[in-house]
Order: C-alpha cells, then sequence, then structure tokens
C-alpha cells in the first residue's frame, strides 16, 4: 500500500500538461529515429512548393540533419507560429482529410523535432527581402531575429534525442541509422522525381539528382548499374499506376529493392509488395523479389492516411481490386515487353496451342511456388534410386577405402569416407566411417554409416562448413583473396552505398578489395577466393544484399558477412559432386563445431535408421 496519508489533494490536481512536456511525448511518436526527421522536413519542402531540396547529414543524422529547400517560406509573423503545437497551414478542418494533397497535415513535426533537438530554422518567403532565424533547445525558445536568406527555408536539427536519453539509447548502429536515411532519402526522390534532390553523408554526396526527371530516369539513376527496368503508366478504374519495374532477371533476395507509393507518399504496404510479387508470377525464382518503383493515384476518399503520426500505414476502403490493378498492371508491362512469353512457355497453353494469357487471380494465402508440386511421390523416388544404386559390387582397394563400382557401366558410383570426429554419446552424426551410396536430384548426398541412412543436403553442408572456415579466418586475419584480371566497375544504390561505406573495414578483411571510384561508383579489384569463378559484381551486390537484410534481423555484422559469404560460395542444389568432392565435403561438416544445421538454421543431414525403415515397411 502506499501511504497517502502526508499527501494533500493539490498533489493529485488534474492539471493540463505543459506543451513542451506534450511535444516531446508526442515527438516519440513522431520521431521514431534520425530518418523520421529527415521525411518530415523533406516532407514540410515538397508541401512548400519546392523544386530543389538539400539534405545533408552528419553521423546518422544525429549529429546534424539539414534540409535546404526552395519553396514558398514562412513569413516573419508566422515563423514562430509555425512551432506551436498542431499548427498547419495545410488543413482547417477534418473534411479537408479527405481531399488532402498535402503530405503534413498534423502540425506536429516541428514543435517535436525542436522538443528533442538544437534546431536552428531560417526561412523567408519571396516577399521579403530578408529571413527570419529561429533557434530552439530541447523545445524552449531561445532567439528569434532577422537574417539574410535566400528564398525557401533551411532547417538544421542538431544533437538528435541529447535530452532523451531512453531514446538515443534506442538507436541502433550507425550503420543501420544511416542505412534507413538513405533508403528514405531514396524513396523520396522517387516519389517526387520531378524535384532536383541531394543527398550528402558525412561529406559524401550520395546522389544527386536535377529537378524535371522521368520515374525512368530516377529508377535507373537510383537504382540502376545497368540493370534492365521496363515503364509503364496505366489507370484502372479504382487506381492510376505509374510503375518502372525490374525485368525478371534483376531481382533480389529480400524486399529493399521495391519502392510503393499512394498518391506521392512512400508506404509500408505488404498488401501492394504482395500484388507486386504476383505480377511477375512464376517468372521469379522462389525467395526473390522483384524491384522497381510503383506509384499509385487512389482518390483521396478512398483512403485513409491518418492511421499513425508516422503517415507510413496507409488504410484502403477497397484493397482488394487494387490489388488484382497492380497484379494486372504489372503482367501488362511484362508482356508488353515480351517478357511474359517465356512465362506463358512454362504454363499450360490453349486448345489452339497458342500460349494463354491468364489475368491474375493469386491465391489469398500468397502465390505458387513452381516446382514444388507434388512433394508426395519424393520419398518413393528416393527409395528408388536408392535401390537401383544398390545393384552394383563392392571392392576394397588398398587403401582401406570403399569403391563401388557399377558393374555394367563400369563407373565409379561409391566411396567412402572416414570421419576423424571422436564418437560422442548423443552426436547423431555418422561416425567412424560412412559410404557415399549415391545421390539424388544432384542436391542430396546418401550414405550409409552402420544400420543408418544419412540423406546430406549438398548446399546447407557446405554453408556450413565455409561459413566456420570465413568466421575463423576474418577473425583472424587469414581470409584470401583473388584479385580480378580485369577489375570491374558497379554503381551501388544510395543504400548499398550507405551500407558499403559503413562496413568497408569487414569487406576489407573478408578478402573483398573493393576501392570508390567516384559517386556511388566502385571499382572491385579482388573477392573472397572461395567466391572465385562466379561474377565478382553479382558477389558483391548479393553480399550487400545479405547483409542487408540479416542485420535487420539483428545479426552481428561480422557474423553476416561470414553467413553471406558462406552462403554465395556454396555448391547449390544441381551442382554435381564428385565422389572425392563429395566424401570430402561430408568429411569437414564432421568435424563442424555445429555440424547439424546451416548457419540459417536448415538441417544439414537427417537420418533415417535401419528400425525407421523397417518400422515403415511393416517389418517390426
Ligand atoms: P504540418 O506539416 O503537418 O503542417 P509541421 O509542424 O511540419 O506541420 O509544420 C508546421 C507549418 O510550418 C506548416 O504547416 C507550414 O505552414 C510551415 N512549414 C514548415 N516547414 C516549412 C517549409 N520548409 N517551408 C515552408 N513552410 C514550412
Ligand atoms: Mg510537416
Amino acid at each position: 500500500m502506499i501511504d497517502r496519508s502526508t499527501e494533500r489533494d493539490s498533489d493529485r490536481w488534474i492539471r493540463p500538461l505543459p506543451d513542451r512536456v506534450v511535444n516531446k511525448i508526442a515527438a516519440g511518436e513522431v520521431i521514431e529515429r534520425p530518418a523520421a526527421v529527415v521525411k518530415e522536413l523533406v516532407e514540410n519542402a515538397l508541401d512548400a512548393g519546392a523544386d530543389r531540396i538539400d539534405i545533408t547529414i552528419e553521423k546518422s543524422g544525429v549529429k546534424q540533419i539539414r534540409v535546404v529547400d526552395n519553396g514558398c517560406g514562412i513569413p516573419e509573423e508566422q515563423v514562430q507560429v509555425a512551432f506551436g503545437r498542431h499548427a498547419t497551414s495545410k488543413i482547417s478542418g477534418f473534411d479537408d482529410l479527405e481531399s488532402l494533397s498535402s503530405y503534413g497535415f498534423r502540425g506536429e513535426a516541428l514543435p517535436s523535432v525542436a522538443s528533442v533537438s538544437r534546431l536552428r530554422m531560417v526561412s523567408r518567403p519571396s516577399s521579403q527581402t530578408s529571413g527570419t532565424e529561429i533557434i530552439y533547445e530541447g523545445g524552449v525558445l531561445q532567439s528569434c531575429q532577422p537574417a539574410p536568406s535566400a528564398v525557401g527555408t533551411t532547417v538544421e536539427a542538431a544533437d538528435l534525442f541529447y535530452n532523451t536519453p531512453a531514446r538515443r539509447k534506442f538507436l541502433k548502429t550507425e550503420t543501420t541509422e544511416a542505412r534507413h536515411i538513405s533508403r528514405l532519402s531514396t524513396a523520396l526522390a522517387i516519389g517526387r522525381y520531378d524535384v532536383g534532390f541531394s543527398l550528402k553523408m558525412n561529406g559524401r554526396v550520395i546522389f544527386s539528382l536535377p529537378s524535371g526527371q522521368t520515374l525512368a530516369d530516377r529508377v535507373a539513376t537510383l537504382l540502376g548499374s545497368g540493370r534492365k527496368f521496363l515503364s509503364f503508366s496505366t489507370d484502372l478504374g479504382p487506381v492510376a499506376i505509374e510503375g518502372c519495374i525490374g525485368t525478371p532477371d534483376v531481382v533480389q533476395n529480400n524486399r529493399n529493392g521495391q519502392y510503393l507509393f499512394i498518391n506521392g507518399r512512400y508506404i509500408f504496404a505488404p498488401m501492394l509488395s504482395h500484388a507486386f510479387a504476383a505480377g511477375y508470377g512464376e517468372l521469379l525464382v522462389p525467395g526473390s523479389f522483384p524491384i522497381g518503383a510503383l506509384l499509385l493515384k487512389i482518390d483521396p476518399a478512398e483512403i485513409d492516411v491518418n492511421v499513425h503520426p508516422s503517415k507510413t500505414e496507409v488504410k484502403m476502403t477497397q484493397d482488394r481490386p487494387i490489388h488484382d490493378a497492380v497484379v494486372t498492371a504489372i503482367r501488362e508491362a511484362l508482356r508488353h515487353d515480351g517478357v511474359i512469353a517465356d512465362f506463358d512457355s512454362a504454363g499450360p497453353t490453349t486448345a489452339e496451342g497458342r500460349q494463354s494469357f491468364q489475368p491474375s487471380r493469386p491465391a489469398p494465402g500468397g502465390h505458387v511456388i513452381p516446382g514444388i508440386g507434388s512433394q508426395a511421390g519424393s520419398s518413393a523416388q528416393f527409395l528408388d534410386e536408392l535401390y537401383r544404386s544398390s545393384k552394383t559390387e563392392t571392392t576394397e582397394p588398398s587403401d582401406a577405402r570403399l569403391v563401388t563400382v557399377n558393374t555394367e557401366t563400369g563407373e565409379i558410383v561409391e566411396a567412402t569416407g572416414h570421419s576423424e570426429m571422436p564418437v560422442s554419446g548423443d552426436a547423431e552424426g555418422p561416425s567412424g566411417g560412412y559410404r557415399l551410396a549415391g545421390r539424388f536430384s544432384d542436391l542430396y548426398l546418401l550414405l550409409q554409416a552402420g544400420d543408418d541412412l544419412y540423406i546430406v543436403d549438398q548446399h546447407t553442408a557446405h554453408e556450413r562448413v565455409l561459413y566456420e572456415e570465413t568466421v575463423r579466418r576474418i577473425d583472424e586475419q587469414t581470409m584470401s583473396a583473388q584479385s580480378i584480371l580485369f577489375p570491374v566497375q558497379v554503381e551501388l544504390s544510395p543504400e548499398q552505398s550507405a551500407l558499403f561505406e559503413s562496413a568497408t573495414e569487414v569487406f576489407g578483411r573478408s578478402g573483398f578489395v573493393v576501392a570508390p571510384f567516384g559517386g556511388r561508383m566502385v571499382n572491385i579489384e579482388a573477392v573472397p577466393s572461395m567466391m572465385s569463378g562466379k561474377s565478382p559484381e553479382k558477389m558483391l551486390l548479393s553480399v550487400l544484399d545479405d547483409i542487408a537484410s540479416l542485420r535487420k534481423s539483428g545479426h552481428d555484422l561480422l557474423k553476416a558477412m561470414a553467413q553471406s559469404i558462406a552462403c554465395r560460395a556454396a555448391v547449390m542444389a544441381g551442382d554435381r559432386l564428385g565422389d572425392e568432392e563429395a566424401v570430402h565435403l561430408i568429411d569437414r561438416l564432421l568435424q563442424c563445431d555445429d555440424k547439424y544445421s546451416c548457419p540459417h538454421g536448415r538441417p544439414t543431414f537427417i537420418k533415417i535408421s535401419r528400425e525407421d525403415l523397417d518400422r515403415r515397411f511393416g517389418r517390426a
């Protein structure tokens, strides 16, 4: 029990919180992280009709964020008003939300940012010959006075969250915050491709884009690096769509390359991401995602952007028709470009033998993954294969390795390995020797050890082996690099560029020799030896994408790097391993610290005991 005997009534007076406190509380919602400040300031600049916006970031935005625009500016007598809570020039009543055409409307951004930083704004409308400078510290007005200025507005927010230590603590690493900022800036620049934009981070120009570009120009500059995009523009009743999308061969293994907008607002909408992929249908390899930008225009009365203060979520009254419209638009674009022909040849043909184009009807739970249709037959096939490979005779050569020869073809079909692993009680791997009994689908290696049958996934097994080796070598600084005879240049996206910049040291330790080559171009001079023989540029880009996803799910940079290199360098399903290679791989797997699963957590092998089989055949 709380002792209330000394409490006076006045201690519990209900009274409104001071504005400074309210603003700081609101800042918690509006300003989640430095990128949110960039978003709010740039949106204000866009609302002010600017056609040139320059963003400058120091130290992931925590040290300083500066946004300069050439928009309409704020008249002297209004400058202080703009920092009032819920003060806005954009709407005057709730009904205005039905026809909203501005980014802002809540009047919360300026007071929120001012309450958690040291903020300086200089603004001048064209009707004035000089501007006004206003300074706030932690929400407290310091000064407001005339100052020389070009037409437009400059806002500088420094020492973000300096007075909210809890929030500051929740910020992710600099790399993560920098990535959020570059991604968001990229999105803002794509969403308003007509406006000139530049982004400078820690003194380096990440992009600098002229005003008056087309969507295609802008997407090619920001997501390009030699990739091929298709542009389209269509009006399908409930929604008009302008798109610039990658061809199916420029996919990524995450959704980072997708930029979605509704009425110019960059949004997060799983429903639209789904439609984006569904439009490509079976052209996509499972686990890959298309890249590009989709700009949707929907009647503002049909959507609600007032779901969350950050305004990145949108509620739609009719999301199904919009989903289907996006799918149709993408299919039409792919078909128009002739890409869809490949798509159809894999699908059913009509009675006349002509290839059919089915308008989309994606299944509610997601689209069909090709090639995984009939899992029922696989164990039967597996046993069949087992049976066929047993039509062999075993001989015992002098080095005590068992080699089995197919008596019909004379081909060596089996080799035997030796594990030097000590036998531990619960170790489930084959210990004390095994026989490579065959292969299945150029993916699984079948081993017999004693009375047990082991099925090894060659890819996950190799991944595990390479992962442990890479972690150790990066740590010991002994990763070997393979120089490239003719170095290749590749242009990174702003997001990749920011990530690369912050991880340069780890890339170096991992065997990548990659040097800046002006702007976002880099010159690849060497790759980790494990990756030699693969396209260096593809390897670098894949590793960057992998790291971005892994970092998002909280992995440490070094481990993420090792995991990506291992995955990209490992033998793939469909690569046929020689017998010696297979045995060597299994021997190495058995010496791993964690031989049971790959770094992503998928199993490296499964065991089927003689008893299991007997039981299933009704012999028990
Ligand atoms: P909102 O954008 O929701 O109206 P803000 O707090 O972001 O609220 O801004 C408050 C007001 O300050 C805006 O409505 C606008 O009138 C003015 N303002 C803010 N930034 C700018 C800018 N860069 N140029 C011109 N006016 C601005
Ligand atoms: Mg605003």
